[in-house]
């Protein structure tokens, strides 16, 4: 797909539920929880590349967990009290799409857990030689 199809494509209504609106999709519902192959995930508003396969692991949680975004400032952060409690949102730092929160239960070097919805996500293979 070019970058210009990418920017004229249209997104599912769960995406923009979970993207524009805050929403999460349920667990273990999404096509990417349980995806293990090498990789790049990009927004899927915008196309910029906000995680990687390397830093991806199975938390459990039915949600996409990374321990890492692909880089310190691909992603931004934002309070949530939205459940009457702290929780930290993640957002695409380019276009501000709601991806998901993070929690410090992670695994090591970061301890970190990037709980992030597949449909907030495009997964692009690694080209195979
Ligand atoms: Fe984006």
């Amino acid at each position: 797909m070019s970058k210009q199809d990418k920017e004229k494509k249209q997104i599912s209504a769960e995406a923009y539920y979970v993207t524009q609106q805050h929403g999460t999709e349920p667990a273990f519902s999404g096509n990417l929880n349980d995806n293990k192959e090498p990789g790049e995930y990009v927004c899927v508003c915008c196309g910029s590349k906000l995680f990687d396969h390397t830093a991806k692991y199975d938390s459990g949680s039915g949600w996409p967990s990374f321990y890492k975004p692909f880089e310190k400032n691909s992603v931004a952060y934002s309070d949530d009290y939205e459940i009457g409690y702290l929780r930290k949102e993640v957002h695409c730092s380019k276009c501000s799409a709601h991806l998901g929160h993070v929690f410090d239960d992670g695994p090591q070097p970061t301890g970190l857990r990037y709980c992030i919805n597949s449909v907030a996500l495009d997964f692009i293979p690694e080209e195979k030689e």
